[in-house]
Parts: structure tokens; sequence; C-alpha cells
């Protein structure tokens, strides 16, 4: 068994370049507490999804460093890191299986009962419910059977399952009809509570729910705190 992380992250003057060349992201330092909810913001290109990134090793930093509860996070296991982080993607990874075989990814024990409250919770079992094979639906290649709406919510429910320490949420940019949105909102209240969160911000209302936002631009963050002190 793998050990459960608190969810402080801390980065120290971290710095990332893709090319060699130009920096994508460029001594970023921040340092969040354990079940905070983090904001990121800033333009197009600016190195939010980089930032991310480099939190969950999708690739290491060139210099600085990179904590998680005070150790260095290459001196962690990947299978530490995976365990403990979960990610919510704008497309999430979904596979042209079952409904179950799905939701099983990031928890191979997850029980129906436990599926069932997983997709209550993010305001997904409806969508689930009108299918005739409920769990054993076979979803599209890529979930392509689904609304965007859909994929998303079906990946928190994913997340919620797998209840990570810290999780990581690209949030879509589309603009959503008010139900929807709604829907959303109350998914994303239930992923976000109890963990540590980054979630690379488009809404206003997550925007203004955030304990602390990280404005970035052209690598850099060069403005932090609340949405009152911004
Ligand atoms: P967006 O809001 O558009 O998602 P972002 O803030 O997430 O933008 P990043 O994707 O982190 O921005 O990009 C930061 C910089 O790194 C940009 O200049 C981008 O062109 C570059 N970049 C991003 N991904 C790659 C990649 N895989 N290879 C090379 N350069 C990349
Ligand atoms: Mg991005």
């Amino acid at each position: 068994s793998v050990e459960r992380f608190e969810g402080e992250v801390v980065f120290d003057n971290v710095s990332f370049s893709y090319d060699g060349k130009r920096s994508a992201v460029q001594d970023v330092s921040f340092s969040i507490q354990p079940g905070e909810n983090v904001a990121l913001v800033g333009a197009t290109g600016s190195g939010k999804s980089t930032t991310l990134g480099l939190l969950h090793r999708a690739f290491d930093p060139q210099s600085g460093c990179i904590r998680i509860d005070g150790d260095d996070i290459r001196d962690l296991t990947l299978a530490s890191l995976r365990r403990n982080i979960g990610v919510v993607f704008q497309e999430p990874m979904l596979f042209a299986r079952t409904i179950r075989e799905n939701l099983q990814v990031g928890r191979p024990d997850a029980t129906d009962a436990e599926m069932i409250e997983a997709l209550q919770r993010a305001q997904a079992i409806e969508f689930i419910s009108r299918q005739t094979e409920g769990l054993d639906t076979v979803i599209g290649e890529r979930g392509r059977s689904l609304s965007g709406g859909e994929r998303q919510r079906l990946s928190i429910a994913r997340a919620l399952l797998k209840n990570p320490p810290i999780l990581i949420l690209d949030e879509a940019t589309s603009a959503l009809d008010a139900a929807t949105e709604k829907k959303l909102q109350k998914a994303l209240d239930e992923v976000m509570k109890g963990r540590t969160t980054f979630v690379i911000a488009h809404r206003l209302a997550t925007i203004r729910n955030a304990n602390r936002i990280l404005v970035f631009d052209q690598g850099r963050v060069i403005e932090t705190g609340t949405f009152d002190e911004l």
C-alpha cells in the first residue's frame, strides 16, 4: 500500500522550458496548505497547464524544486504520485469500454454501490440511468457517445472514487447553459471538498470561490491573493 499525502504543495523557484530556449514557466514560487482551493488564471500560453504538468511529473523542472509534504517530488515514486494526485482534464481519458471499467481506472476495487454514489455526487447519475445497460453501457471511443459536459462529470465521478488528497482540474472553456452550469458547479463543489485542488479556472464562480488565485503572465506568477484582494 502507498502512503497518503497530506496535500501541502510548495513550488520553490521552478523554471521549465520545452525547447531549452524559451521558458514556459519561470521562477515560479508558491506555498499551498493542505485543503486549499487554488485557481490558476492568465492568458493563453502563460504557463498554467505547464505548471500543473510539473506537479504531476509529466516533466521535471530544469531548475528549482517542487515539494509535497516537504518531500522533493523527484524522491517520490511515480506510483505514489499517481495514487495521490487526481486529474480531471477538459478532454478526459475515456476508453471504448463500459462505464464501470472507465470508473474503475483509479480504483479497481470500487463496488457498484460506490460507483452509483460517486455518479450521484458528480451529477452524472441521470444520464447514466438513461442508458439501457446502466454501468455496463459501452461508451464510444474517447467517450464520443457522451456530450462534453457528461464526459467531464464522468471524469469527476472517477476522481471522487479515487479520492486523492491532491486534485488537478482543467476547467472547460466552452460556455455552458444555465442548467448544465448548475450541475457542474455542484459536481465541482463535491470533488473539491476536503482536498488540495488546483483548478485552471475559466468560470468566474470558480475564481471567486478559490482560497487563493495565482495570476500567470508569460510563465511567471505576477500576482497572488483572494478574489477580494486582487
Ligand atoms: P492555455 O490557457 O491556452 O491552456 P496555458 O497557460 O496552459 O495556456 P501552457 O500550455 O502552459 O499555457 O504553455 C506555456 C508555454 O509553453 C506557451 O508558450 C506554449 O506555447 C508552450 N508549450 C505548451 N505546451 C508545449 C509543448 N508540448 N511543447 C512545446 N511548447 C509548449
Ligand atoms: Mg492550458
